[in-house]
């Protein structure tokens, strides 16, 4: 790892201020990702500007019937909030089945998605759940937030300030893990909003979170879950990973789906 100059800046203005000051520099948040980057010198960055102590992206609210969650709240923090667990749970389930302790204790949600990793957890919920990403210039939709594999719509110097979350009647996340890191290989996102489902994939697109569309028709057209084993989903961008082999990850995505489905219908168990 080179050297580095490390800030703690305390408002908005003054991490802004430092970055567009500094040379060659880079917002941390948990360091969960940034940190690990610099060490096997895939990333360098010769200001770190840590976001971590800014109390305006800090926080758990719910307000006008949605749920916003600062930018630096860690995954611990959502997994255990009783606000997320009674607003939310399937939030707070997908938090807490991030990693293990040690970066479920520091890594945040605002990281998560400013790094819009193809596994992450995060954005198969922001996607599914309509949600607003609110950053220090403007409010994006989570629909336009997610650019591509690593890529989002955030400019230089812009840092995510919370995340604004709709309220599904029912909502469920399921994930087939990866063994060693815990990202998803599969996991899906299934939000109910009355006879209508919003449903996502994480893990195996190679476009990063995606709407699973072709089981969200079949579902508002009456589809129980087991109904969604018949629905073509070989139009789906699946990433090629011999690890995984494509059959693999769509058996696993429609079974992941049924799963998730069936646990935002009031009279089906699992
Ligand atoms: C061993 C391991 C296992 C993991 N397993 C999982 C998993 O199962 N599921 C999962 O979803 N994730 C997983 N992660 C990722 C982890 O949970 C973090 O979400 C991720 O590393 C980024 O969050 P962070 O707060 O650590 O961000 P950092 O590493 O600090 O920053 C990441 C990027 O986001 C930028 N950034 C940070 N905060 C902001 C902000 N507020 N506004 C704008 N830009 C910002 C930084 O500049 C940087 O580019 C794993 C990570 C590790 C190391």
């Amino acid at each position: 790892m080179n050297p580095f100059h490390y800030h703690r800046p305390k408002t908005l203005a003054e991490a802004q201020m430092l970055f567009r000051d500094a040379e060659s520099p880079r917002f941390i948040a948990g360091g969960m990702t940034v940190l690990p980057s610099m060490k096997a010198r895939l990333l360098d960055a010769e200001n770190l500007i840590d976001l971590s102590k800014i109390e305006a992206l800090q926080g758990i609210e719910a307000r006008s019937g949605r749920l916003r969650i600062g930018a630096s709240t860690t995954h611990a923090t959502i997994a255990n909030s009783a606000v997320v667990r009674q607003m939310l749970p399937a939030l707070a389930t997908l938090a807490g089945g991030i990693a293990d302790r040690h970066v479920r204790n520091r890594g945040t949600l605002g990281g998560s998605l400013a790094n819009n990793d193809p596994a992450a957890d995060y954005p198969a919920a922001a996607l599914a759940l309509d949600a607003q990403i609110v950053t220090s210039e403007r409010t994006i939709a989570a629909a336009d937030f997610f650019t591509g594999l690593f890529e989002t719509a955030l400019t230089e110097a812009e840092i995510i300030t919370a995340v604004d979350f709709s309220l599904p009647d029912r909502a469920a996340y399921t994930k087939h893990r990866h063994p060693a890191s815990g990202y998803a290989i599969v996991g899906v996102f299934a939000a109910r909003f009355g006879q209508h489902w919003q449903l996502t994939l994480t893990g195996s697109s190679a476009y990063g979170a995606i709407r699973l569309m072709a089981f969200e028709k079949q579902l508002v057209k009456g589809a129980t879950p087991d109904g969604l084993d018949g629905v073509d989903i070989d139009d789906l961008p699946i990433l090629e990973d011999p690890s995984f082999p494509i059959a693999y990850r769509r058996h696993l995505i429609k079974l992941m789906a049924k799963q998730a489905v069936a646990m935002t219908i009031d009279d089906v168990s699992i």
